[in-house]
């Protein structure tokens, strides 16, 4: 089993736990109440190290919230490290346990990019998928080994795939035009380069629209239909090494039956790939499991969701005969998401008799952009008075020009004045590397927090910062 993540949680606080279908914690509506599911943090609310200080204050790895608020200012994102590292452990580990064969868990650095993410997921032992020359140079200087890197991408430029064969990191080809510019840029490098063939495995699951990729009407990857043709064409390329083969069907996924299908679908992808006379050592099944957002959220564990894909992968390989491959899999959301909180002061107040009350924070969809977006639903609550009984409904609203600009709505709360600090938790993934300066409202800062000690991981914007790339004609300025 997964061994104890360092912890700060104090006796009296359940972080803001996990509801057990099978005789787990049980999480109430109050969510410090409940108890930590240490072993599987995508199934709590709160970072696995969260726990209240003596005036049953917030703290997240022993740091306080409000300090935190006070000292780097907001809206902050605060990541924790125990919860990163404790993910990491938990998909290490279930491959090891529930796998025969060798695997490999890819951080999805899409979810949350940074040098720190970078170096923290590459300590224990991940590797990571990149997208785009932003993320793969981030996961070079954040110290992820070339080896464990693979670039991803459905229209990758050529400056993208000569970083990566400069370095070293497979390709997974999605589409034929991937295939001509590398096969004009490989000569310049030495050696095979080492691909992955990414196709559409056809599977439908239920998630939100935007983020499904695995049915046919998907922009990523091969059609079904083309991989045949792909694979005789690949045979014929002496400077391309297939690796493996790559499928991803969506993200927040809380069933597992759609990746137990998929691992049928790439056991028979592989077995005509090995027929063709490709080696292809791995098989990649991407990553998607969901994570809890709220209490009534109920995903599987990273164990479950592990040994559901390996013990697909495990049988429909033996049913075709085929030598096991070495798995890899891709989780991005349910690695960082819950170690993320973000951290808001509360400001302007307006009051609709009889409809709705608006508490204004200061940030919204330029730093969470997943509300407005996707209709993604959050939780929250005052950082210094979480266990305060609610004396108001309110919607809380960001700062920016748009009505949609809610963060969340029909949220309970104590009694909150101009000042009071906010939390909204589980923001470490797709918060950050979505987020965008709309209304030239600069990014927060992240701090990372470590049994009480918070180091600034991503520096605050300030306003000037965004003045950076504009440029000014002397013919138009009135300065001159
Ligand atoms: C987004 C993505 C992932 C990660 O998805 P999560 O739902 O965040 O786990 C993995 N692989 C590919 C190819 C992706 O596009």
């Amino acid at each position: 089993m997964v061994p104890p993540v360092p912890s700060a949680a104090t006796p009296t606080l359940g972080a803001l736990g996990a509801t057990g279908p099978e005789g787990g914690p049980t999480a109430s509506g109050r969510p410090y109440e409940s108890e930590v599911d240490a072993s599987s943090p995508n199934r709590n609310l709160a970072p696995i190290s969260t726990s209240l200080d003596s005036q049953d204050r917030l703290m997240v790895g022993g740091c306080l919230l409000s300090d935190l608020a006070r000292d780097y200012g907001t809206p902050l994102y605060v990541l924790d490290e125990a919860t990163l590292r404790g993910a990491c452990r938990a998909y290490r580990q279930a491959l090891e346990e529930s796998y025969g064969g060798p695997c490999l868990a890819l951080y999805a650095s899409k979810a949350n990019s940074s040098l720190a993410i970078t170096a923290l997921v590459a300590s224990e032992g991940l590797g990571l998928d990149a997208v785009s020359a932003g993320e793969l140079l981030t996961a070079l200087q954040g110290g992820m080994p070339p080896d464990r890197i693979v670039l991803h991408g459905n229209n990758k430029s050529r400056q993208e795939l000569e970083l990566a064969l400069s370095h070293g990191v497979t390709v997974v080809v999605d589409n034929w035009l991937d295939l001509e510019l590398l096969s004009a840029i490989a000569p310049a490098h030495p050696g095979p380069v080492r691909l992955m063939l990414r196709f559409t495995p056809g599977i439908e699951c239920h998630t939100h629209e935007y983020i499904r990729t695995g049915h046919l009407d998907s922009k990523f990857g091969f059609d079904p239909d083309q991989l045949e043709s792909v694979l005789r064409h690949l045979a014929g390329c002496s400077w391309a090494w297939l690796d493996g083969l790559h499928a991803h069907i969506g993200s927040q996924i809380f069933e597992l039956q759609p990746h137990r299908d998929l691992a049928g679908v790439l056991a028979d992808a592989l077995a005509l790939a090995r027929s063709l006379g490709h080696p292809c050592s791995d098989l990649n099944v991407g990553g998607g499991l969901g994570i809890r957002y709220v209490s009534s959220d109920d995903p599987p564990s990273i164990q479950q969701w592990v040994a559901a894909v390996a013990t697909a992968v495990t049988s429909a390989c033996a049913e075709r005969g085929l030598a096991l491959p070495r798995l890899l899999c891709e989780p991005g959301r349910s690695l960082v998401a819950t170690a993320g909180v973000t951290v808001y002061s509360v400001g302007s107040r307006k009051t609709i008799p009889d409809l709705r009350t608006y508490v204004a924070i200061d940030g919204g969809m330029s730093d969470n952009p997943r509300p407005i977006t996707y209709q993604s639903r959050y939780t929250a609550v005052l950082a210094d008075r979480p266990t305060a009984p609610a004396t108001q409904t309110i919607t809380l609203a960001g700062k920016h020009c748009e009505s949609g600009d809610v963060l969340l709505s029909g949220l309970a709360l104590p009694e909150t004045t101009t000042g009071d600090v906010v939390a909204v938790f589980a923001t470490g993934a797709y918060n950050a590397s979505m987020g965008s300066n709309y209304n030239r409202i600069p990014r927060p800062a992240t701090v990372l927090v470590h049994g009480g000690m918070a180091d600034v991981v991503q520096k605050r914007e300030e306003p000037v910062d965004l003045l950076r790339y504009d440029v000014l004609p002397h013919r138009l300025s009135r300065l001159n």
